[in-house]
């Protein structure tokens, strides 16, 4: 049967790895590069993404896909810190003696922190997916935690629309990123950057016989008898990992989306650390980005020959035709870096980054399969409460397999 994707990013690669084995596959991608939020830019020797990436223990068919691209003995286990920069100062968070000397949190706010995150991993999630993350914050752990530790960190990830966000967001996310050791916490990272996971599926897909398509949109669908035309050609199954509203603009059927928030995100080659060896730092402080992400305080600069960091940010809307000069002017200053010490820049814009997980998400959460065409990519079950890498591979071997099974 002749099988199209739409998307290579993640979930279309994870699928077309496992469909090419039977299937006459198509894989068509708008960009000239493959990988979608997990693409990379080349620096001279190396690669880095264009969006800061980590994996966790707990990534099974993320690990299990490393594996068999043959990328498990390049996967090393690293230890991220964390900071918070408030009132003009930045403050190591990683350890608890840390936490507890960080002033905007009593001794108190520190136990009822302690306190959630041991039994977040237990916590039954979808039970809170109709209360916004401020409320349940503010009444169980008090007003004084959600300003001084968890606002500024859904700043991060949400910007304006922060208020929106549900608890069972807030506590997945903390029973994710609570294994921690008294140094830091354990993160996964595959030696000279992700982009040799995109390049190994591409080479084992390309050699099952799939046609990979960069700079290839999709511009029109259109349902015929016996299947979909995707720009005029015919297929017998189409499945789409695009945005749904995307989706729809181009002819495919209207299936109510989930929203989604864009991404801002900057990366800099600088000449020394200015994070004081944290890995991440959450800006308390308003600035133009709600994190920094200091690539090099996580993998040795070393393998760079130069420090490496992130200035991340989350919009609604657009971004502002001077958010680069916005970023960089405000990081120079705040972190005392002069514009010498900047070796190169690069900014990545993706209207899509990953969805908003607003109250009452979980039932906007799409089936795999919608009149005929089946979807599957950062809105589907295996993204939620927190999209990621493993949701994205789990999303495209799940959808995989219900094709498999249909066509046969
Ligand atoms: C800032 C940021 C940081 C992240 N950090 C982490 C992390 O540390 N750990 C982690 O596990 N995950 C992280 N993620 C999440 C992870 O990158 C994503 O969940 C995953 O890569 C999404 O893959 P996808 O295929 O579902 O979607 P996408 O990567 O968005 O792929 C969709 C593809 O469709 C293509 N497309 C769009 N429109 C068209 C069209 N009209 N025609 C053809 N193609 C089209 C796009 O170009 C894209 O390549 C991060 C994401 C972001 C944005």
């Amino acid at each position: 049967m002749k099988v199209c994707i739409l998307g290579g990013g993640l979930t279309g690669l994870s699928a077309a790895y496992a469909l090419s084995p039977a299937h006459e596959v198509d894989l068509l991608e708008k960009q000239e590069v493959l990988g979608g939020c997990l693409s990379s830019y080349r620096i001279g020797s190396y690669s880095i993404e264009s969006f800061y990436h980590h994996c966790f223990e707990g990534d099974t068919a993320l690990l299990k896909l490393l594996k068999r691209c043959d990328l498990s003995g390049k996967l090393e286990w690293l230890t991220g810190s964390t900071g918070s920069y408030a009132g003009g100062v930045l403050y190591p968070m990683t350890t608890p003696f840390e936490i507890l000397k960080y002033p905007y949190l009593s001794l108190t706010d520190t136990f009822r922190l302690a306190i959630l995150t041991k039994k977040a991993g237990k916590m039954p999630v979808e039970d809170l997916d109709d209360i916004p993350a401020h409320t349940y914050v503010t009444e169980h752990l008090g007003q004084r935690v959600w300003e001084s530790f968890f606002e500024p960190l859904l700043n991060s990830k949400f910007g304006d629309r922060k208020d929106e966000v549900s608890a069972a967001w807030l506590v997945s996310r903390i029973a994710i990123r609570s294994n921690r050791g008294l140094s830091g916490e354990r993160l996964g990272y595959v030696r000279d950057g992700f982009q040799q996971l995109i390049d190994s599926i591409v080479r084992i897909v390309s050699s099952q016989g799939c046609r990979i398509l960069p700079g290839t949109p999709l511009s029109t669908l259109e349902h015929y008898k016996g299947g979909w035309k995707v720009n005029g050609e015919p297929y017998d199954c189409v499945l789409s990992t695009l945005p749904l509203q995307e989706l729809a603009a181009h002819g495919g059927p209207v299936i109510p989306p989930v929203p989604y928030q864009g991404a801002a995100c900057m990366t800099l080659g600088i000449e020394r650390d200015v994070c004081n060896g944290i890995y991440w730092v959450n800006m308390k402080d308003r600035a133009p980005y709600g994190a920094v992400v200091a690539h090099t305080n996580f993998v040795p600069a070393s393998r760079y020959g130069e420090h490496i960091v992130y200035l991340a940010s989350y919009f609604s809307g657009e971004p502002g035709t001077d958010i680069a000069d916005r970023m960089r002017n405000d990081f120079c200053k705040r972190f005392g870096l002069s514009r010498e010490e900047i070796h190169w820049e690069r900014l990545a814009i993706d209207r899509y980054a990953g969805p908003l997980y607003v109250t009452g998400y979980r039932r906007l959460i799409p089936g795999y399969e919608s009149n005929g065409l089946f979807v599957a990519g950062m809105f589907s079950r295996p993204n939620y409460p927190e999209r990621s890498m493993e949701g994205s591979v789990r999303a495209g071997l799940e959808v995989a397999d219900r094709i498999l099974r249909r066509l046969t």
